[in-house]
């Protein structure tokens, strides 16, 4: 790890005003001053001045953080609470600050969810189970609840699991179609090739249609967002690491994707993008800062490139969920959900409403609460279930309340809690929503299939 993570930034510019406590997740469900960024600043204060010890307590009241980083935008003293609590979180994992079952339930985690190799075996099993009529059946049994409720979090966020899921089968350069624009890397995503690996797909068509050549090392693995967020540094340079060599395999002379650079590299899933801008400050050498100068969102590099005016002639408007085409009239309804990350972590959202908004006749619906977290927030929604539970029920009324058909999302982790918590069909008189990365809808738009 690099001397620029593991100094702590400073507490001293908080002046204790407060106007962060609207925006955060987790004083909005749990209410106490200690669960709010301000509660946070001043209890690592008193830690500092040996005036309290973190204790099993007082980490509780760290670990209820969401790490989504609203605080940030919101302080106007330019509190860097961001970097207050990665320097935190390291010491949170000290063994005798949670109990033996947490502790367990978070190595399984996160032994299991940076290696897509590893979770297509545990997942294999429950191929039979997931998104089947036997899921739904069981469900509604009310057996389910008699599991502890970190398995109940798993069950009920697990989507049904396609035959994509358990292959990559991508080849290491996909060709700009009509002529090249530019030359980009992919990062995968360990946790979004694995549920929800149409984005991907989705990704890589509307790029090669927009004139870029994709490259794919089939190597990587994981960037280490999963463990970034937890404070686990060691595993976070490790696959960060990793990461970055399997794109030296396959790009520079005599390798598969041949010796020209990449102009930048791609994410489309903002947990992952986040941690990819930070391999500067994670890794120790030039190579760590030299990789994350390449990183790009997908929103990002394509609202910065231009959708090329071919691909743009291709744009379709969208159907309906009853298969009308949308009209002037009769646009689709569109709500973009602003993932954490990618709003306060990377300061993009325009971008993303800016590809939507060339889909013809969507038109696009806001949210009363775009900045507030939905409670995913990396494994969140499965150590902490019930305070997330209570903000993914937040997050889906407030989309839902905007009369969207479609609710679109850039980072697995929200895709997965906003399919989650939004109501089931017929559970309200309002219509449900359903959830799609906003380069699915452009990718359905130029195939001119169903929103
Ligand atoms: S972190 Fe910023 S907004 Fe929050 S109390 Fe401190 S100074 Fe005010
Ligand atoms: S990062 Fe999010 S949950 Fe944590 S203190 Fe800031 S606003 Fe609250």
């Amino acid at each position: 790890m690099s001397t620029a993570a593991a100094a702590a930034a400073s507490t001293d510019p908080c002046v204790h005003c407060g106007f962060c406590l609207p925006t955060c997740a987790s004083y909005r469900v749990l209410g106490t001053e200690m669960d709010s960024p301000r509660g946070r600043i001043h209890a690592l204060k008193a830690i500092a001045a040996g005036e309290l010890e973190l204790d099993a307590t007082t980490a509780s009241h760290f670990d209820s953080c969401l790490g989504c980083f609203a605080c940030v935008s919101a302080c106007p003293s330019g509190v860097r609470y961001d970097e207050l609590i990665e320097a935190t979180r390291p010491k949170l994992n000290a063994p005798e600050l949670r109990s033996p079952a947490q502790r367990a339930f978070r190595q399984l985690l996160l032994a299991l969810l940076p290696y897509p190799k590893r979770l297509r075996a545990a997942l294999t099993p429950l191929r039979a189970y997931a998104g089947t009529p036997l899921q739904g059946l069981l469900r509604r049994s009310g057996l389910l609840r008699s599991l502890p409720a970190p398995l109940v979090a798993m069950e009920q966020l697990l989507p049904p699991l396609a035959a994509e899921a358990f292959r990559d089968g991508h080849p290491v350069v996909v060709p700009a179609q009509g002529e090249r624009r530019a030359r980009v890397g992919l990062v995968l995503g360990c946790v979004q090739r694995v549920f929800d690996p149409g984005v991907n797909r989705a990704t890589l068509e509307v790029l090669s249609a927009n004139g870029v050549e994709v490259v794919i090392p089939p190597a990587q693995s994981c960037c280490g967002a999963v463990a970034h967020h937890q404070g686990e540094l060691a595993q976070t340079c490790e696959l960060a690491e990793a990461l970055i060599e399997s794109f030296k395999a396959v790009v520079g002379p005599g390798r598969p994707a041949g010796p020209e650079p990449l102009d930048a590299v791609l994410v489309a899933a903002s947990g992952c993008g986040h941690t990819l801008k930070h391999y500067g400050d994670l890794l120790d050498g030039a190579s760590g800062a030299t990789f994350a100068s390449q990183v790009r969102d997908v929103h990002e590099f394509l609202a910065e490139l231009g959708l090329s005016e071919s691909f743009r002639a291709r744009l379709r408007p969208l159907q309906h969920a009853d298969g009308q085409t949308a009209t002037a009239d009769n646009p689709v309804l569109v709500a973009y959900h602003d993932a954490c990350h990618m709003l306060h972590g990377q300061g993009i959202s325009a971008e993303p409403r800016t590809l939507l908004r060339a889909i013809p006749h969507l038109q696009l619906r806001e949210a009363t609460e775009a900045g507030v977290c939905c409670g995913s927030a990396g494994i969140y929604n499965l150590v902490q279930p019930e305070e997330a539970a209570a903000l993914g029920q937040i997050k889906a009324a407030d989309l839902q309340g905007t009369g969207a058909e479609l609710i679109a999302s850039a980072n697995i982790g929200c895709t997965l809690q906003l399919r989650r918590h939004l109501p089931q069909v017929g559970e309200t008189s309002l219509p449900t929503p359903t959830v799609a990365h906003p380069i699915e809808l452009l990718h359905r738009s130029a195939r001119g299939s169903q929103a």
